[in-house]
């Protein structure tokens, strides 16, 4: 539920009423804005009496979120949410670029690819270090040592990275990781999330390979419900019936995410596609629908990349992108 309250009504007004609505056992989540104080109110409903906080003198409105998400909901907080990760801000008319290798190889990969990718025009250094693979024989990641390669990558560059967690009991080692992705597989690991929820790190949300939008902002619901609001949204491709590419980038997730959450939108369009020439046009459409940023797999040598090697960019044609997107975006 959601109070809108009078632009005229003064501070003390505003406080005494939410040092009484948390009285009555309810978590109260502040919005100041232009038009007046927005409050989202999350408790059981059934002790609130609707009729009442309508009548209220400075209250302008009452409504219901039905959505089972609510403080992902754009309607329990108008305002785009905006997250900060170094120098980068993603959401809100902001956008950011995320680039880098599939897998941390070794200490000469990832440190050419920050190299490379800063100096293409990216802003956050992507690299997976514990990396989900179907088959249990193929290259796994170098775990805590690339965790450890990664920072030295981010010592090197500047770039804050993002990198993705797979078992909660491995969080220590995430503790300078700017920005912690949860990737497709486990976009439903409830606990997961829950505990992701408890930290106050930026979190990278990918779609699973078969959920629909309304069970992502569910997910992202499980995060923020344990208190850590920082969640960026990621659209990756589907699964769908046809086969030539590795799955179907749904570019509608991304207003259609937008119209129904205050959240960040990134699209993926390497592990949506599966193929390396495929990724600067749907990318480039990803700017044009409203993406808040672009993640895209950037290898040295994609020929003999440990993992995905097929959808990633070398880093020449990684700066001919952001260039591209560059333009594309001064222009819309
Ligand atoms: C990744 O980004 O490294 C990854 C494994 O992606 P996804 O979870 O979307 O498959
Ligand atoms: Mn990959």
């Amino acid at each position: 539920m959601i109070m809108v309250l009078k632009k005229e009504s003064t501070s003390t007004q505003v406080d005494h009423l939410i040092s009484w609505l948390k009285g009555q056992g309810l978590e109260v989540h502040i919005f100041p804005g232009d038009k007046g104080t927005v409050l989202g109110l999350i408790g059981d409903k059934k002790k609130i009496d609707i009729e009442l906080l309508a009548g209220l003198e400075i209250v302008e409105a009452v409504r219901d979120v039905t959505e089972p998400f609510k403080q992902c909901n754009r309607r329990f907080c108008p305002e785009d949410t905006v997250i900060s990760v170094g120098n980068a801000k993603i959401g809100g008319g902001h956008f950011a670029l995320i680039a880098g290798p599939c897998s941390v190889e070794n200490e000469e990969q990832i440190l050419q690819v920050a190299r490379q990718v800063k100096a293409g025009g990216a802003e956050l250094l992507r690299g997976g270090a514990f990396k989900p693979r179907t088959s249990p024989y193929d290259f796994q990641g170098l775990g805590a040592e690339g965790i450890r390669l990664l920072l030295q990558a981010k010592r090197e560059s500047g770039l804050p990275i993002v990198t993705e967690i797979m078992n909660i009991n491995a969080l220590e080692l995430f503790a300078e990781v700017d920005v912690i992705q949860v990737g497709a597989r486990n976009m439903q690991n409830f606990d997961l999330l829950k505990e992701l929820g408890k930290t106050s790190k930026p979190i990278l949300l990918k779609r699973g390979l078969a959920n629909t939008l309304k069970e992502l902002l569910m997910s992202a619901e499980y995060i923020m419900s344990e208190g850590n609001q920082n969640v960026i949204l990621c659209e990756r491709g589907i699964r769908t019936f046809d086969t030539y590419a590795r799955n179907t980038l749904d570019l509608t997730a991304v207003p259609m995410l937008h119209e129904l959450s205050h959240l960040p939108v990134v699209v993926d369009p390497s592990h949506a596609t599966g193929k390396a020439g495929l990724v600067p046009p749907m990318a480039m459409a990803a700017v044009a629908c409203g993406a808040d940023g672009v993640m895209v797999e950037v290898h040295n040598d994609p020929l003999h990349a440990l993992c995905d090697g097929a959808q990633s960019l070398d880093p020449e044609q990684f700066a001919d992108l952001a260039k591209k997107i560059r333009a594309l975006r001064s222009v819309i």
